[in-house]
């Protein structure tokens, strides 16, 4: 793997993008300074598969709580910080049937929740009653971060997409 910081870095050949967490008013910023909107987007749009983790995510979005969306490509809505401030990030472990047998450790910092799917959005998980996992062709979010734990099975499930 290798990242994406300028357009030039678009000239290397891959087969799929991790957009990662963060803050996404600052990537929204970023990627349009550097350049990158525009060909991302596009890349997007033509099939290339995507995997946003929390703030990642929200640049996914059609649609955010009382905000213009950013890249705007996923029929989600999110509400950004919906679990309260960075004092509110926490751990836990989650049954997560789409994405494996065992409970999956989920870490979330000043984590996004999904508040509905578009009906082409299948919806991969589910904590306390709110959707922080879910699909849409080679599209996959999640309000989680599971680069923070030991877990390969959000890679492998986006391996396959
Ligand atoms: N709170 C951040 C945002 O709204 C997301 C946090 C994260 O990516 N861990 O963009």
């Amino acid at each position: 793997h290798f990242e994406i910081r300028q357009p030039r870095d678009l000239g290397r050949p891959f087969d799929g993008l991790i957009l990662p967490g963060g803050e996404s008013t600052v990537m929204r910023k970023l990627l349009h300074e550097l350049r990158l909107y525009e060909p991302i987007r596009a890349r997007i749009c033509d099939g290339m598969p995507v995997f946003g983790t929390c703030a990642g995510l929200i640049l996914l979005a059609k649609n955010i709580v009382g905000e213009q969306p950013h890249l705007g490509v996923m029929d989600i809505t999110v509400r950004r910080n919906a679990y309260g401030s960075q004092l509110d990030s926490f751990s836990c472990r989650q049954l997560l049937p789409a994405l494996g047998a065992e409970p999956l450790p989920l870490v979330f910092i000043r984590a996004p929740w999904i508040e509905r799917v578009g009906e082409q959005t299948e919806i991969l998980g589910e904590y306390a009653g709110h959707i922080i996992a879910a699909r849409q062709g080679k599209l996959l979010a999640t309000s989680f971060h599971p680069e923070l734990t030991d877990s390969d099975a959000v890679y492998r499930y986006f391996l396959q997409l």
